[in-house]
């Protein structure tokens, strides 16, 4: 008789945005007219920019001919994107990274999953509370968490950090010292940044303890203030103890092309042993490389007028996060994060619990949000909405939150 990973049985209920999707689906079961404003899930909502689109096209195109066919690529990523990446993301930004630290792959989820597998099961993780769940799930999927300890409710080997606005939604440095530290700036769910200097004390801490910085940088592209880090690279010492992950998901709207990078420089080791020939150990073993059209649709979010286009596409969803901001502070409420971010982090008016308030929300404006305590505990009395939709709903949601 098979025997099943027993460690999924340790994770907790239903994926967040499963139980949310349910909940809606029941309610416009019993409402079938019900006009419903989605901003919970982070997913983008304008076109593809035309110079992405030519690019593909012409890639398309080239896949029908003798000369330009394509089949399986390097599991790295081409050459092409890769040197494009290291110039135009790192050495524009006095980053040195070269192009062979560079592994492209469909996206940021399956790599910041994917990446726990090349460490030992007996690690300690530290993550932010709350959280992208994504990095909690794959590390209790491994079984990276060591004894279920009933004094905290918990288990011993995961060490949460809580951000809340005491602390300014920045994790502080743990004394319990983590072997993996997990990372996101600008941060979902809180809509957060991070200075340089705090990140710097961070990869400083990563380098005198022996820990590694997992650092998620799937927002970076939202960050319009000057003295917020780009990259974990700009902070010194950051190649002997950072790996950077990023996606083109929300920069340059392929939530559903599927684009992503993880950066290893080649000095991060553990006892001799270099993560980067790991990773490519394991990439080049359990992925066959992004599709050649993909890739050449990322090269075009590089481009001179791909730039132009997406800073204008980025505009358009921080107008929103503006409006959002702006309107919810002027009915009274407080509100965080959607300045270098996508994503607003409202406190739950009048001590209600985040479900309660998405019910209502629900129930009485037909507008969906994410309940913070869905990512962690530290989220409860908080509710995430996103500044992804479009503006007319924006505009509209915030209409009907005044008349509640
Ligand atoms: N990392 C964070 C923090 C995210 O919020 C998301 C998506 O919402 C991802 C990674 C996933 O990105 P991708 O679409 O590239 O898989």
């Amino acid at each position: 008789m098979f025997t099943i990973n027993e460690n999924y049985l340790k994770l907790q209920g239903n994926y967040l945005f499963s139980t949310i999707a349910g909940k809606v689906n029941e309610y416009k079961a019993n409402n079938q007219d019900a006009d419903i404003i989605r901003l919970g899930i982070g997913d983008v909502t304008q076109p593809i920019v035309p110079a992405i689109i030519e690019a593909l096209h012409k890639a398309v195109d080239e896949m029908g001919t003798e000369e330009g066919f394509h089949g399986y690529g390097p599991e790295q990523g081409y050459a092409f994107l890769r040197e494009t990446i290291a110039r135009e993301d790192y050495r524009a930004r006095g980053c040195e990274i070269k192009a062979d630290e560079i592994f492209i792959s469909d996206g940021a989820k399956c790599d910041v999953g994917n990446i726990q597998e090349i460490f030992g099961i007996d690690n300690r993780v530290a993550i932010c509370d709350p959280v992208y769940p994504v990095y909690v799930d794959t590390n209790v999927m491994a079984g990276r968490t060591g004894a279920y300890n009933s004094i905290t409710n918990g288990f011993d080997h995961l060490i949460y950090m809580p951000c809340t606005p005491m602390n300014g939604f920045v994790p502080e440095l743990p004394s319990v010292i983590p072997d993996i530290i997990y990372l996101c700036f600008p941060n979902n769910p809180t809509g957060m940044t991070i200075t340089k200097e705090r990140l710097q004390q961070w990869v400083d801490y990563a380098n005198k303890n022996g820990a590694v910085i997992l650092y998620d940088a799937a927002y970076e592209a939202y960050i319009s203030e000057k003295g917020i880090p780009h990259s974990i690279y700009e902070c010194e010492g950051a190649r002997t103890c950072a790996i950077e992950m990023h996606s083109f998901s929300k920069n340059a709207g392929f939530t559903g092309l599927r684009l992503g990078y993880t950066v290893i420089p080649k000095e991060l080791q553990s006892n001799g042993t270099s993560l980067h020939s790991l990773w490519n150990r394991r990439h080049g073993t359990k992925y066959n490389g992004a599709p050649y059209i993909v890739q050449r649709a990322g090269e075009a979010v590089y481009s001179e007028v791909g730039k132009k286009q997406l800073s204008e596409q980025i505009a358009y969803y921080m107008k929103n996060a503006k409006t959002i901001r702006e309107g919810l502070t002027s009915y009274g409420y407080t509100v965080y994060g959607g300045d270098n971010a996508p994503y607003i982090w409202w406190k739950v008016p009048n001590g209600k619990k985040s479900w309660q308030f998405f019910d209502e929300l629900l129930e009485k404006v037909q507008i969906v949000g994410t309940p913070g305590v869905g990512f962690g505990v530290n989220g409860e009395g908080f509710f995430r909405l996103t500044a992804f939709g479009t503006y007319e709903n924006t505009i509209e949601a915030l209409e009907r939150i005044k008349r509640m």
